[in-house]
């Protein structure tokens, strides 16, 4: 146990953690400073405002979370339900279930409702629940990561018209940086999300946002705020004007946030977006030549998590670890009701490029070849370059 640590360098096409810019793994090998070195002080300030554009917001109560994307979806609850308050959570898959696990926790008033997982929400059922239970949160999430849905979420302002107290939360953990998430346009008032998947930094921080109408009513809570981590009472003041202690901001990885977000504003929004929609595109033109299908139907697909089909008699275990071994190449299985029933590719910020794109559809095709499952050969990288060269 002496000697430097190597950890393999893999090509990291699942569910997150992406891969990250040699940029950003520097960022982490930068001289330490304290969490109140006015220069930290200046850094967290940087990193408030990249946090305002990639979320498309002006909420002054906007930081990174010190935790993973669960954390932030924590802090989300914990802040704005008190017991007994009525929550509303729609659940098409994994991530939707956690949230209202969640919130039970909370010792929420929970109602939730479902849709079949690889669908989407129909708005009017979400409709109705609200005009019947006047729920104080309607939570929801954005980019459902254990099926590979995008759920449209621009209707929903005109949906909560008539909810003016309802408070609506969504999680953009595998979206934000990869998909367009307008937290003021859109109306959500409690937005979270996680570093590792299209912002491309390590696991460890959970971006969030809460609208003037939700720190409203953090202020006004009747009793404090169950987690001492999470308490945005507190720990606005760190990110805010006071400084005031309340837990050590792991350093570097907002170093790593900071390198990140500054690569995103480089690189610009829109062509990121557009960046993330290309590679999918093509993913898909590929997986389709090779005579597989995906599990979501064309306008719901997320661009940063493509869910493929699992063909009949495939053994995935088996598969997914010959990509490992041989193609030092990583994707997701299924969850829960999809598990053997779909592989989990993601396309996901500094992971989201054409030659990734090629490798996979490559690999796989002689993962499957030596399965017994017949692909004409190279078709499906051919059709995927084919894509790529009539955009140029
Ligand atoms: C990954 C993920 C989470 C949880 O994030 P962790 O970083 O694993 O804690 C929450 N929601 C969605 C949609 C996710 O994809």
């Amino acid at each position: 146990m002496t000697g430097e640590f190597h950890p393999p360098a893999r090509i990291l096409m699942g569910p997150g953690p992406s891969n990250v810019d040699p940029r950003v793994l520097l960022a982490m090998a930068k001289p330490m400073v304290g969490h109140l070195d006015p220069e930290f002080i200046r850094i967290m300030n940087n990193l408030q405002d990249l946090l305002r554009q990639v979320f498309g917001t002006k909420n002054p109560l906007t930081l990174p979370i010190s935790g993973t994307g669960s954390a932030g979806m924590e802090a989300a609850f914990v802040n704005v339900v008190e017991p007994g308050d009525r929550v509303l959570v729609c659940i098409k898959g994994v991530f939707g279930e956690r949230m209202a696990d969640v919130a039970e926790r909370c010792g929420a008033h929970l109602r939730t409702i479902s849709a079949p997982w690889g669908e989407v929400f129909d708005l009017e059922a979400i409709q109705k629940e609200l005009r019947g239970f006047q729920p104080k949160v309607l939570a929801i999430v954005h980019a459902e990561t254990s099926t590979g849905v995008l759920q449209p979420l621009e209707e929903l302002p005109a949906i909560l018209k008539n909810n003016p107290d309802t408070l609506l939360l969504v999680d953009t953990v595998t979206s934000l940086g990869g998909h367009p998430v307008k937290v003021d346009e859109w109306g959500i008032d409690i937005c979270y999300s996680g570093t590792q998947k299209c912002l491309s930094s390590p696991p460890g921080l959970a971006p969030i946002t809460f609208s003037p109408k939700a720190a409203d009513k953090i202020k006004k809570r009747s009793q404090k705020v169950q987690s001492f981590y999470f308490d945005m009472n507190i720990l606005g003041k760190y990110w805010g004007s006071e400084r005031t202690y309340h837990h050590t901001a792991p350093i570097s990885m907002n170093y790593a946030l900071l390198e990140a977000l500054r690569i995103i504003g480089e690189e610009g929004l829109a062509p990121r977006h557009e960046r993330h929609r290309r590679n999918h595109l093509a993913l898909v033109q590929g997986i389709e030549a090779m005579g597989l299908s995906m599990l979501v139907p064309e306008p719901y697909r997320l661009w940063s998590l493509n869910a493929v089909s699992i063909p009949q008699g495939i053994d995935d275990p088996k598969l997914r670890k010959k990509l490992l071994d041989e193609y030092n190449l990583e994707i997701g299985g299924g969850l829960g009701a999809l598990k053997g029933k779909i592989w989990r590719v993601g396309l996901m910020g500094y992971s989201s490029s054409e030659a990734n794109v090629l490798y996979f559809l490559t690999a796989l095709e002689q993962a499957l070849r030596e399965q017994g499952f017949e692909v004409p050969r190279g078709a499906g990288a051919i059709a995927a370059k084919e894509f790529f060269s009539k955009g140029k």
